[in-house]
């Protein structure tokens, strides 16, 4: 080409160059999607270029091992399979920014997952339709999501500091069995929310009271710790505590509160979180019951009048 660039006569034949086998061409594939059982690749590896694999409808029980091995992974579509359970290996593919779990048989998401290096790649996580009752506390720290589906499930909670999903804009868990939101919940700013379906229930007209006078000394302690911010672990504290910890509940006045507050329940317009909100029920509502925490009887009055 470059003699011929120069206006030289070209003699030697281009033909000489090798045909590329098709085996050869297979490695460099990037994308490869499979919807029945009969194409599963059984004997042959899939080409390690791979950024996209999508195996659905192939019944498959658990993730194949030698999925995991494609490192270049970025998308990962495992949807209408029978996977009850997922590595904590799946974690390792490093680049991988989506994965589709929808209707499957999974019934939980390991707090290994959460600890993973998915925490810096993961933007998309669908996991609708299975029997997903909760999801662990430490789910947030999955701080990329940015779009979850966990529509058709049987959530009975969400993790207690979804708050600190900062980056998620489109959040879907129609047809579960919330019967609240979490006071975090006022913290995310959303772009879509669906919440339709749920069996939310009436705020209480009376709150729960837990105060306790005066405070214990664990109370104290775990009040100072959470409001200097100070780092803690189980190699310092007993495991049990550092979850007490991990969950402590927020006061409206940014205080946090272990075993000693009074809880109230109070209606929210999902308008105040997301742009687009999905009626929550059939008579055109868009507002939820929200917890809300108070350390002290001094902050329950002041914010009384938003209970009312
Ligand atoms: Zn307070």
């Amino acid at each position: 080409m470059r003699l011929a660039h120069r206006g030289c006569n070209v003699d030697t034949p281009v033909s000489t160059l090798t045909p590329v086998k098709t085996s050869e061409f297979e490695n460099f594939k990037t994308k490869m999607v499979i919807t029945s059982k009969k194409d599963y690749p059984l004997s042959k590896n899939f080409p390690y270029s791979l950024e996209h694999l999508q195996t659905s409808y192939c019944g498959l029980v658990r993730v194949d091992m030698r999925m995991l091995c494609l490192k270049s992974l970025r998308k990962l579509d495992l949807s209408h399979n029978h996977i009850k359970k997922l590595p904590a290996t799946i974690g390792d593919l490093i680049h991988l920014q989506e994965l589709n779990l929808n209707d499957n048989h999974l019934e939980s998401f390991s707090v290994a997952l959460c600890h993973s290096t998915l925490q810096k790649s993961l933007r998309s996580l669908e996991l609708s339709k299975k029997k997903i009752k909760a999801l662990p506390v430490q789910f947030c720290q999955l701080q990329e999501l940015k779009n979850l589906k966990l529509d058709d499930n049987e959530l009975i909670r969400f993790p207690c500091k979804i708050g600190q999903l900062i980056n998620l804009r489109f959040l879907s868990a129609a047809r579960n069995k919330l019967p609240f939101l979490p006071s975090e919940f006022r913290n995310l700013s959303l772009e879509y929310l669906d919440l339709f379906g749920n069996t939310f229930e009436q705020p209480k007209v009376l709150p729960v009271i837990k105060l306790q006078a005066p405070l214990t000394l664990l109370e104290s302690s775990a009040r100072t710790i959470l409001h200097n911010r100070i780092p803690y672990g189980s190699h310092i504290i007993p495991f049990h505590l550092c979850q007490d910890l991990d969950t402590a509940k927020i006061c409206v006045c940014g205080r946090f509160c272990l075993n000693s507050f009074i809880q109230g329940t109070t209606t929210m317009n999902l308008h105040s979180v997301a742009h687009t909100v999905v009626l929550v029920d059939n008579l055109g509502g868009t507002e939820a019951p929200i917890i809300s925490y108070f350390c002290s009887l001094g902050c329950y009055v002041n914010s009384s009048d938003m209970l009312k």
